[in-house]
């Protein structure tokens, strides 16, 4: 599967997991999605904020910011459902709140998550 394949498919998961979030009464806007190289470094290299090996990189990441009831919910915690949703979307499916931060949903490839 090439990486355009991936990324495309990525997309639709996200979309599958912003549908079931609003199922469940969240809310959600976009955080960051693609991390430009030009800014944060390729793939391994870091230059800004972002981990080196973000998936981000390779636009297969993407942070959600999660609201319910009108209230932003910043913790893992609150995040959990998602996850747990999010990862049964793809065999590479990985949620950020099992290594790093709640709101990070992405595609593992290549040693990037
Ligand atoms: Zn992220």
């Amino acid at each position: 599967m090439s990486l355009g394949d991936k990324q495309r498919l990525f997309t639709i998961a996200v979309s599958k997991l912003i549908g079931w979030a609003y199922g469940q009464g969240y809310e959600l806007t976009f955080g960051d999605a693609s991390r430009d190289p030009r800014l944060h470094g390729k793939v391994g290299e870091k230059k800004a904020y972002g981990h080196a090996k973000s998936a981000h990189k390779k636009r297969l990441a993407v942070d959600l910011n999660l609201f319910k009831e009108g209230k932003y919910l910043t913790s893992t915690a609150a995040h959990e459902p998602l996850g747990e949703y999010w990862v049964t979307l793809h065999e590479d499916a990985v949620w950020g709140g099992t290594f790093k931060d709640g709101n990070h949903y992405s595609f593992k490839d290549g040693g990037c998550a």
